[in-house]
């Protein structure tokens, strides 16, 4: 059968997303896949319409109970045979999936990895056909991803006892470099299709505040935007419920989610969520892993998260219908203290040596210092975004806090004289411009042999801005070029007016 006519029968849909096709006719043709495709990338469509075209049955692995509930639902819905294993089942309810199983009734079936070597699971599975075999949010495996799952190792014990190995497809939304190699090395993919594709959400405006009063900003921006639905993150589940109750208080349709509360309270608050009962999710990061809700016209993080994995992640949760959304962030200086002290915490209950938890360790810093900078940057936030998932972005986007207000902070324009003339002084000195490093460099009063040489450290603007961090000065340099008021010159890379 045909996957366009499979996707038009099932799911209603003309035509795929970019990506899709290409993954599915891997699939299709054999081959073990790759896919990484941002949140709302339609992910789930490239294993679902494969497993409807191949023989036999496509096993499911997935981390979130509510998420496979619904996707069952949702399949069933279209006409899909479709069941899942996980431990909301009863022992009847598992008995009675294990015998429609075996006498084929399935196509898709959606398992937690914790059950793949659990309740005689394996023996059953050698007697079925599996053709393939799909990993939903494969960043889990990794453990340079931020919500590595020890359970996702078993999915290659499983594999390998197998009488027949399945196709392998594995996808995420959220996986630097390092994620992807160690997805496809652990899950040992025999030469998959890759498809990665873009980061860029056009849709999605990001802007970064920093208010004197985070709780009178956000009630402001709530006002601004009544009757939309959105989710407000914060980092304890202290204030989640404060907020929550404080909003409803005045009149806001706000439900919660955090990790503390019960099961069966997470459940009904998310279900009233994504079917618009309430129209304000209140919840730590412990809400949202692949949630599909179309109309998310808001994403507000309240404290700043501890990387910008997890921020995209998170924000990447607005718009995903097209449809223009905000991203705001509220930071303060202490939000940054308070993840430095969180991530200096020694883990609990996980078995790491101390080599390796000082690379995590070291690995995290790295992240929370470029999710300050993110927070700091003059630059436009959507390149910097881009940028650090290695994707090539112009200077500016023009829908984001720095690129659509289009100003230049009155704060800077006495530093920014001073970096103006520095580039002059120096052409004065040496005749030709130089690149924007060495104007860095004598601005900040660096002793390098070069600069001393030149004899750069006698003009006048040699250690101006000494009490200046070099980033922020590079920063302010990129703002000028962004601005106009310097340009690179491409032969040399040097800095002119
Ligand atoms: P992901 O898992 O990548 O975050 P989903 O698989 O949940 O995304 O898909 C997000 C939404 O996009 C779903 O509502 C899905 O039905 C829709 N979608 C997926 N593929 C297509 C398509 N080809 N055309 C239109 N809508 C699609
Ligand atoms: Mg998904
Ligand atoms: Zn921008």
């Amino acid at each position: 059968m045909d996957p366009k006519y499979i996707l038009k029968k099932y799911f209603g849909y003309d035509a795929f997303r970019p990506g899709q096709e290409e993954l599915i006719h891997g699939i299709l043709s054999g081959r073990d896949a790759l896919g990484i495709m941002p949140t709302g990338g339609g992910k789930s469509l490239c294993y679902q319409v494969p497993a409807l075209v191949l023989p036999g049955i496509t096993l499911v692995v997935s981390p979130l109970i509510s998420l496979m509930q619904d996707q069952v639902l949702s399949l069933k819905a279209a006409g899909v045979s479709a069941a899942y294993i996980n431990s909301s089942l009863s022992g009847a309810q598992m008995k009675a999936v294990y015998r429609n199983l075996l006498s084929g009734q399935y196509k898709i079936v959606y398992i937690a990895p914790e059950r793949l070597d659990y309740g005689g699971f394996g023996e059953l599975a050698a007697k079925l056909q599996i053709s393939l075999l799909a990993v939903d949010e494969a960043h889990c495996i990794s453990q340079w991803g931020q919500d590595f799952r020890p359970s996702y190792l078993r999915i290659l014990n499983f594999v390998e006892q197998l009488p027949v190995r399945p196709v392998l497809a594995a996808f995420t939304a959220t996986a630097t470099r390092q994620v992807q190699e160690d997805i496809e090395r652990i899950l040992m993919l025999r030469d998959p299709v890759r498809v990665v594709t873009g980061f860029d959400r056009r849709n999605l405006y990001f802007e970064v505040r920093q208010p004197k009063q985070k709780q009178t900003e956000l009630l402001k921006i709530l006002s601004q935007r009544k009757n939309q639905s959105g989710i407000i993150y914060f980092s304890t589940r202290k204030k989640v419920e404060e907020l929550c109750e404080y909003l409803c208080s005045v009149g806001y349709s706000a439900t919660r989610y955090h990790a503390g509360l019960e099961e069966a309270e997470r459940r009904q608050n998310q279900d009233d969520f994504i079917h618009d009962n309430c129209l304000i999710m209140v919840a730590t990061n412990a809400f949202g892993m692949g949630i599909d809700k179309s109309n998310v016209s808001f994403v507000i993080h309240y404290n700043m998260p501890q990387s910008l994995e997890a921020y995209y992640q998170e924000a990447g949760r607005a718009g995903r219908d097209g449809t223009k959304a905000d991203c705001i962030l509220l930071f303060s200086g202490s939000d940054a203290k308070i993840a430095q002290f969180l991530i200096d915490q020694p883990p609990e209950n996980q078995n790491l040596t101390e080599e390796q938890w000082e690379a995590l360790h070291w690995r995290d810093i790295r992240r929370l210092n470029c999710m300050i900078d993110y927070c700091k940057t003059t630059r436009c936030l959507r390149k910097f975004i881009l940028d650090y998932f290695g994707q090539q972005a112009p200077e500016r986007c023009d829908n984001c806090g720095t690129c659509a207000v289009d100003y230049v902070p009155k704060d800077i324009t006495k530093e920014a004289q001073m970096i103006l003339s520095c580039v002059v002084r120096i052409h004065d000195k040496l005749n030709y411009y130089v690149g924007a490093a060495t104007v860095c460099r004598v601005l900040s009063g660096s002793k390098e042999k070069k600069l001393l040489q030149l004899g750069l450290d006698h003009l006048s603007t040699y250690g101006l801005m000494m009490n200046v961090s070099r980033e922020r000065i590079r920063d302010l340099v990129s703002h000028l070029e962004s601005e106009g008021y310097l340009i690179t010159e491409r032969e040399h890379q040097t800095l002119r007016p």
